[in-house]
């Protein structure tokens, strides 16, 4: 089974991702996360997708592209993968569907998160996480706490419950944040729109708003009802 999970920043792909996974035995694979490990790594690529997925842009097409397929020949991916927020052009949707044909596959499913830009920028600009686990805490809806206060510009410094010094992505910033929202309204959006009418993929709008048991309990009804 190879499933495309999309939405908004802050939509709660990652979070759904695993529940998506656990319930069809198959792999994430996020190009978001394998972007930041690139940058984490610090070689040439990194730095070259930095300039983009720091300011919110999307990463050219040839270069996502050479990051997945390096990924796709694990062997991990035979049983089927989640795409978490891939493809965002029709030049990558093309793509993905040449390489799923030639094993065999096809997307069974694409799930679309639905926030308000509101929401989006609400979660996007108060999420941190944790950089050893990758957990993400929200600075309000976890209530966190200060641990301490930066010495140059006395901006405060989050922590997990547990104690953890907590950090927060380079492109979690207002402006930033804006357009990756704009990004996914010029761009993505309108690739959804032909997933279903030019690659005739079926497309479950899922509402993001609710709290995260709620969204699960949703997917879980659209993958017994149709997969
Ligand atoms: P978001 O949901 O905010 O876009 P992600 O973690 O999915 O967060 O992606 C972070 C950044 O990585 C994007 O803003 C973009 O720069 C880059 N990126 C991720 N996936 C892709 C893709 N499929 N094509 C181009 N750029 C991508």
């Amino acid at each position: 089974m190879d499933i495309i999970l999309h939405g908004p920043p802050g939509a709660g792909k990652g979070t759904q991702s695993d529940n998506i996974c656990e319930k069809l035995g198959i792999v994430a694979i996020s190009t978001g996360d394998l972007i930041r490990a690139e940058i984490k790594n610090g070689t040439e690529l990194g730095n070259t997708v930095k300039e983009y997925s720091s300011q919110g842009k999307l990463v050219p097409d040839e270069i996502v592209m050479g990051i997945l397929a390096k990924r796709l020949e694990q062997d991990d991916v035979s049983n089927g993968v989640l795409f978490d927020g891939f493809p965002r052009t029709v030049n990558q949707a093309t793509m993905l569907k040449e390489w799923l044909a030639q094993r065999g596959r096809s997307i069974n499913a694409v799930f679309s998160l639905k926030i308000t830009d509101d929401e989006s920028m609400f979660r996007c600009t108060y999420r941190l996480s944790n950089p050893e686990t990758k957990k993400s805490y929200h600075i309000y809806y976890h209530k966190l706490k200060v641990l301490a206060r930066s010495e140059t510009d006395f901006t405060p410094i989050f922590c997990s419950p547990d104690g953890t010094r907590l950090t927060m992505r380079d492109d979690a910033l207002p402006h930033k944040v804006q357009t990756r929202i704009d990004t996914y309204h010029n761009e993505t959006e309108p690739m959804l729109g032909k997933l279903e009418t030019d690659f005739n993929y079926k497309v479950f709008d899922v509402d993001g708003m609710p709290n995260i048991p709620v969204i699960k309990e949703e997917i879980n009804k659209i993958i017994a009802e149709n997969l």
